[in-house]
C-alpha cells in the first residue's frame, strides 16, 4: 500500500449552497467536530460540517495518532476507552487501518520503573503488564543500555490521523452528511450561523474550532483561560529500517498523563528531570514516537503555551527533540519532515464544553488528548444538546 505523505484531498466541490434542513452544524472538521457529526447521523439527525479550509489541516492531522487510553485517568479514561471501541468499528467502515499494538512505556530509571509498578498494582495486569530490560527490549529492538524496564499498556491503538481523518469525512459524507469546505464561520448567534458564503439556519450548533475558541467566542475562552499549546514535531527515518510497532512514551510521560502522574513515585520522576535535564522541563517536553506506515519515526514533543505565538521557532528547541530521540533511538537521526502543531490548552478543564447562548455548545478537549477522547465526549456533549 503506497502511503500519502501529506492528507488526501476531501472528495467534496469547491463552493457551498447553504440550506437550511440541517438539524445540527458543526462548525470545524477537525477530530472534535468530525465526532460530533458522526454521533448526530448515527442518531438519525442531518448534519452540516463547515470547515473554513479546503480539507482538515489542524491538530487532527499534525499528531501522533496515538489513541493513549490506559494512561488517562477520571472522565478521560471513560471517554478513552469508548473512542477506542469507536475507533476500531470505524476503521473496518471507513476503511482505514487502526494497529492494535499497545503502547510501550519506556523505564530508564528505578524512579521511572516505580511508577509503573504503582502504576500496575492500581490497574492490574490486564491494562497494565510490567516488563524487565529484556522484555521492554523485546518490544522496541533500539532500547539502549539505559533501559531498567517498562510497561506494556495492550488496550492502546494507533493510527495514522493523516489517513484517517480525511477517510472518516470522506465515510460521513458517504453517509448523508453535508460537508462545505472552504466555508469560513464568521459568527453564530442563537438560531443563525453566519458563514462566507451566505448565512445558514441552525437550530443547533457546535462549534468544535480546535485552538480558534477565542475567534468566536472570546468570553468562553476568556472565563476558561484558553491559550494556544504550540508543539515541535518531526519525522525522522527509521535508523536501520527499524520496525517499532507500539507507540513509545518516557518518563517525561510519566508527568503529563493522568493516571501516571497520580502515582507516588511521579514526584522522584520529576525531581531527577530536574536535576539532570531541566532543560527538558523548561520545554515541558513530552519524549514519545509513533511510526507511520511509510516506517517514518514521528518524534516529539514540546509544549508552549500563549494566547498569541511568535511565528519564529526556535531551532534549539528542535534539536533538543532531536538529541533525546537519538538518545532513546541509539542513533544519528535524519529529519524527513519537521512541523508545529497547534492545540487549544486551558488550566481549568480537559475538556471545555460551553453553552454561549440556548442551542449553541462550544467544544474543546483543552488537553492535548483529541484523538483519544473525543469519539467518547461527542455522545456526551449531544445528550445535552438534544
Ligand atoms: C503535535 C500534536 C500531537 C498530538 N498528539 C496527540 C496524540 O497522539 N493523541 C491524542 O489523543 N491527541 C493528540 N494531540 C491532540 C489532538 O490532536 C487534538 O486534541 C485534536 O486534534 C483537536 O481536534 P479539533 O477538532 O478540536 O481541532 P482541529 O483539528 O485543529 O480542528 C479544528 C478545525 O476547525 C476549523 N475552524 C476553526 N475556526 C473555524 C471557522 N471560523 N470556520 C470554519 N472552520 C473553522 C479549523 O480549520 C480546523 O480544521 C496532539 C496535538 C498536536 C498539535
Amino acid at each position: 500500500m503506497t502511503t500519502p505523505s501529506t492528507p488526501a484531498a476531501p472528495s467534496g466541490e469547491p463552493g457551498f449552497e447553504p440550506t437550511d434542513a440541517a438539524d445540527l452544524v458543526v462548525v470545524g472538521a477537525g477530530i472534535v467536530g468530525l465526532a460530533h457529526a458522526l454521533e448526530a447521523a448515527q442518531r438519525g439527525l442531518r448534519v452540516t460540517v463547515l470547515e473554513r479550509d479546503r480539507r482538515a489541516v489542524g491538530a487532527s492531522i499534525r499528531n501522533f495518532g496515538h489513541v493513549c487510553a490506559t494512561a488517562q485517568a477520571g472522565p478521560a479514561l471513560d471517554y478513552a476507552l469508548f473512542a477506542r471501541e469507536r475507533w476500531l468499528r470505524l476503521a473496518e467502515k471507513a476503511g482505514f487501518s487502526v494497529q492494535e499494538t499497545g503502547t510501550l512505556v519506556v523505564a530508564r530509571t528505578p524512579a521511572e520503573q516505580a511508577v509503573l509498578e504503582e502504576f500496575a498494582a492500581e490497574r492490574g495486569g490486564d491494562q497494565v503488564r510490567l516488563l524487565t530490560a529484556a522484555g521492554a527490549r523485546g518490544l522496541f529492538r533500539l532500547a539502549t543500555e539505559e533501559v531498567v524496564g517498562g510497561a506494556h499498556l495492550p488496550l492502546d491503538v494507533r493510527l495514522d490521523p493523516r489517513i484517517a481523518v480525511p477517510a472518516l469525512a470522506d465515510w460521513l459524507a458517504g453517509q448523508g452528511v453535508q460537508f462545505g469546505w472552504g466555508v469560513h464561520v464568521g459568527g453564530i448567534e442563537p438560531g443563525l450561523v453566519h458563514t462566507a458564503y451566505g448565512p445558514v439556519r441552525a437550530e443547533r450548533v457546535v462549534c468544535a474550532s480546535g485552538h480558534d475558541v477565542d475567534r468566536l467566542f472570546p468570553r468562553v475562552a476568556d472565563e476558561h483561560g484558553v491559550r494556544r499549546c504550540r508543539l515541535h514535531m518531526l519525522e525522522v527515518a527509521p535508523p536501520g529500517g527499524v520496525e517499532i510497532a507500539p507507540a513509545v512514551l518516557t518518563g517525561t510521560s510519566m508527568l503529563r498523563y493522568g493516571g501516571l502522574a497520580a502515582q507516588p513515585s511521579a514526584a522522584a520522576v520529576r525531581a531527577e528531570l530536574a536535576a539532570a535535564t531541566p532543560e527538558l522541563l523548561e520545554v515541558d517536553m513530552n519524549l514519545m514516537l509513533t511510526q507511520r506506515p511509510d516506517g517514518s519515526i514521528v518524534l516529539g514533543d514540546t509544549h508552549h503555551y500563549e494566547r498569541t505565538h511568535l511565528p519564529f521557532d526556535e531551532e534549539s528547541v528542535t534539536d533538543l527533540v532531536l538529541r533525546e530521540g537519538a538518545r532513546l533511538l541509539e542513533g544519528e537521526l535524519t529529519v524527513r519532515r519537521r512541523w508545529r502543531g497547534i492545540y487549544a490548552h486551558s488550566p481549568l478543564t480537559d475538556f471545555l464544553v460551553a453553552e454561549p447562548h440556548p442551542g449553541t455548545r462550544v467544544v474543546s478537549v483543552t488537553s492535548g488528548i483529541g484523538m483519544t477522547t473525543a469519539l467518547g465526549l461527542a455522545p456526551t456533549v449531544l445528550d445535552h444538546l438534544f
